[in-house]
């Protein structure tokens, strides 16, 4: 019996490391509590799926899971390119977005390749370049916390974009992203529609006119299926071609084919679609106005979610006296932003809930 680990032990437990393993600086997800509480942290939405999945999901055939799903994916590919106007051979799909944007970080770019970002923006980014020693360039947000158009404009190197941007949930016109993806052809422009559906346009059917810019979107936000990871791209087939290289380097498999069932059946729901997200849009509206009757300034979100700050309170107090109640929101110690508390947004019941017991924290809280 050679078990000599202990848990603890750091030396032991790098032991066998290596040393990329060992610089790895990983993303930090938001909780997943296993207690009951009211959970605006991680931008999930607060409703079920379309009853379409469940349809899916009851009809499984259990006898047929013996067998690999489809690696291309290509019921699920037919459903995104009829939802995004496209050609199914310009789709991708992956397991969630942040798979996606991995193998997107891995086919076009590299030690020689640049690529910039937000200095606010999300923060898996940074990690995926850290980790395949892609360097990499921050453009600061202006003082509205909005992108900064004209330096993307001018940058020489690849560009990712959150739209709308997390965590500050504002959104970059379509017109602005063609100015960028316009700029120069040799460059790819990647824009990361986690949180499109909540009130932008995609610039997906921008896809047809140039063969610099790759679109990724989730089911995982405005289709409620955050439990079943399916992401996508959508671009110029070359692209696309690329990432399934990538992806046939590491596992052929990454959508099951429960998954790749479910998230067809749900692309396909329009009005299950239309309602769930004219629901968070007017829940988003009435939670910043119940805010704003606190003294919260909000920015103007276009996601599910709202950033939020009060200049005389203390928003990490607040966030740690909320978890106290039962109520997870999320905040970020980082520079710019350590004033500002980040709340998905919920049920309105959820909604109500949070703003109650902040209204009893708020005159408790302020600084001195
Ligand atoms: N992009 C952004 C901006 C996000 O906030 C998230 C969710 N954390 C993702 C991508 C990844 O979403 P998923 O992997 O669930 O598709």
């Amino acid at each position: 019996m050679h078990l000599r680990l202990k848990s603890g032990d750091d030396d032991m437990e790098m032991k066998f490391w290596n040393a990329a393993t060992k610089a790895i600086s990983p993303y930090v997800a938001g909780e997943q509590p296993k207690t009951r509480c009211i959970k605006l942290n991680t931008n999930e939405n607060p409703y079920p799926p379309s009853s379409a999945c469940e349809d899916v999901l009851r009809s499984v055939d259990v006898e047929s899971l013996r067998k690999y799903p489809d690696p291309t994916s290509a019921k699920l590919r037919e459903a995104v390119a009829g939802v995004c106007g496209v050609e199914t051979e310009m789709v991708f799909t992956g397991n969630g977005s942040d798979e996606v944007l991995a193998f997107a970080f891995r086919a076009f770019f590299d030690e020689q390749t640049m690529i910039a970002f937000a200095d606010i923006t999300y923060s898996f980014y940074p990690v995926y370049a850290k980790s395949l020693g892609i360097p990499y360039s921050l453009i600061a947000v202006r003082d509205d916390l909005s992108i900064d158009v004209e330096r993307y404009i001018a940058f020489k190197g690849g560009v990712i974009i959150a739209n709308p941007n997390a965590p500050t949930g504002i959104l970059t016109d379509t017109t602005d992203i063609r100015r960028i993806v316009e700029a120069d052809p040799d460059r790819l422009v990647i824009v990361d529609e986690a949180y499109i559906d909540f009130g932008g346009e995609s610039a997906a059917f921008m896809t047809k006119e140039y063969d610099n810019l790759l679109v990724v979107q989730t089911v995982s936000k405005s289709r409620a299926l955050a439990g079943i990871r399916v992401g996508y791209a959508i671009g110029n087939s070359a692209l696309i071609k690329a990432l399934e290289r990538v992806r046939d380097t590491i596992n052929s498999y990454t959508v099951d084919s429960v998954a790749q069932a479910v998230a067809a059946a749900a692309l396909k729901d329009d009005e299950w679609f239309e309602v769930n997200r004219g629901k968070i849009i007017a829940s988003r509206k009435s939670l910043t106005e119940k805010l704003a009757e606190m003294g919260f300034e909000t920015l103007p979100s276009a996601a599910n979610f709202v950033f939020t700050t009060k200049r005389d309170v203390d928003a990490r107090m607040l966030y740690e006296e909320l978890k106290k109640k039962g109520i997870l929101i999320r905040y970020f110690d980082l520079p710019r932003i350590d004033g500002y508390l980040r709340i998905t947004v919920g049920t309105p019941e959820e909604n109500e809930a949070l703003c109650d017991a902040l209204s009893v924290l708020v005159p408790a809280s302020r600084k001195a």
